[in-house]
């Protein structure tokens, strides 16, 4: 999102889905047993304590792989809801818009 700037709090690091290309990029860069795959077959970058395990928490959250992390980690926040791009504000709104 042009003109969007990152506070790192960290709050969108849950999971995200991997693509064969994001496992790829990560593989090539060292990493392996990062995959959680789902009884469908889709995989994601595995947890701890309920963040990606390549977050590092703090005031300002870094992110262990960031150079080859995955692309919708490039892509997020796609939208802002009411100034925010904490997921949280995110699923509401959609909440609101499917009743
Ligand atoms: S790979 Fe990095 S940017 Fe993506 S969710 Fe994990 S810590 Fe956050």
């Amino acid at each position: 999102m042009k003109n969007f700037k990152c506070k790192r709090c960290g709050q969108c690091c849950h999971s995200p889905r991997l693509s064969k290309q994001d496992i790829s990029r990560i593989e090539k860069a060292g990493y392996e047993g990062f995959i959680y795959t789902d009884n469908l077959g889709n995989n994601y970058l595995k947890d701890k304590n309920r963040w990606c395990m390549f977050l590092v928490r703090g005031k300002k959250s870094s992110c262990k792989i960031h150079g080859v992390r995955p692309k919708i980690c490039r892509q997020y926040p796609s939208e802002l809801i009411h100034g925010s791009c904490k997921p949280v504000e995110l699923a509401f709104d959609k909440f609101i818009e499917n009743k």
